[in-house]
């Protein structure tokens, strides 16, 4: 996979509870953005008005409705590509992406290598591109998303696919759960050094209102538990919660996964 190294400008656009709508700036043309998992309209609208921006394409990652319902809306504002993965769960999009090809917006400067990473759903994507990834519920900053439709397998697979893009990548998730993320991160691997400071920025990011993302795969390899499902602490834990030895690095994760499902 290629990668040109432009750094991007994205801003975060909050919606519902704890999503973000991220804006890719176009680096080509000004005042031109490209809205990520756009789940509502309104906040968008907002910022374009406030920005003086227009937007120019919308990518998304998976059909849940908290990351395409403002696509009909959005799309009135002008004919503008809906380019996402193959699944009839999404309507409206104008073009459909899939594992390894490459989402090109040449007018706008930006290109994009599509990795399938399912487990959140069978049919999500994400985007790869200018040292960004936006990977939507596949991983979270600490944690990773519900595995709703695939197999512990799948999702560990997906998983590390991720861990396997360059450390200096920016990763661009689709919710604020890092805070959440850590409680538990720290109850799996609680002499993690890294994880507990990690904890303590994010406490302060948190309290002064600063969104915590993006993340930095270099950070998300030391902290997060779901990417570290072959390491002895996180492999030790699982075994003792579980109760019984876990063999391969997908059985923990399915394992670590449960466990997070439950935890309070
Ligand atoms: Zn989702």
């Amino acid at each position: 996979m290629s990668n040109p190294s432009t750094p991007l400008g994205v801003r975060p656009v909050r919606a519902f509870t704890d999503n973000y709508i991220w804006l890719i700036d176009s680096p080509r043309v000004p005042g031109r953005v490209v809205a990520v998992d756009p789940g509502e309209a309104a906040p968008v609208i907002a910022e374009l008005r406030r920005s003086g921006a227009s937007l120019a394409a919308i990518l998304l990652t998976h059909h849940h409705p908290d990351h395409i319902g403002g696509v009909p809306e959005l799309a009135r504002l002008g004919a503008v590509p809906v380019i996402g993965p193959d699944d009839d769960r999404i309507p409206g999009r104008t073009r459909t992406v899939g594992d390894q090809e490459r989402c090109e917006l040449p007018d706008l400067g930006l290109a994009f290598d599509i990795l399938h990473v399912p487990g959140h759903t069978l049919s999500h994507i994400a985007f790869w591109g200018h040292g960004a990834l936006f990977c939507g519920d596949t991983l979270f900053s600490a944690g990773c998303g519900r595995m709703f439709e695939g197999t512990p397998t799948q999702m560990n697979a997906s998983l590390n696919r991720l861990r396997g893009l360059p450390p200096e990548t920016d990763m661009f998730c689709g919710h604020e759960y890092t805070e959440a993320n850590l409680r538990f991160a720290l109850t799996v691997d609680p002499a993690n050094r890294a994880a507990l400071e990690y904890r303590d920025s994010v406490a302060r990011l948190r309290a002064a209102g600063i969104p915590t993302l993006p993340s930095r795969m270099s950070l998300e390899i030391r902290v997060n538990p779901f990417l570290r499902c072959d390491a002895t602490a996180v492999r030790a834990s699982t075994e003792a919660h579980a109760g019984r030895p876990l063999r391969e690095p997908a059985e923990v994760f399915g394992v670590l996964r449960a466990w997070k499902d439950q935890f309070r």
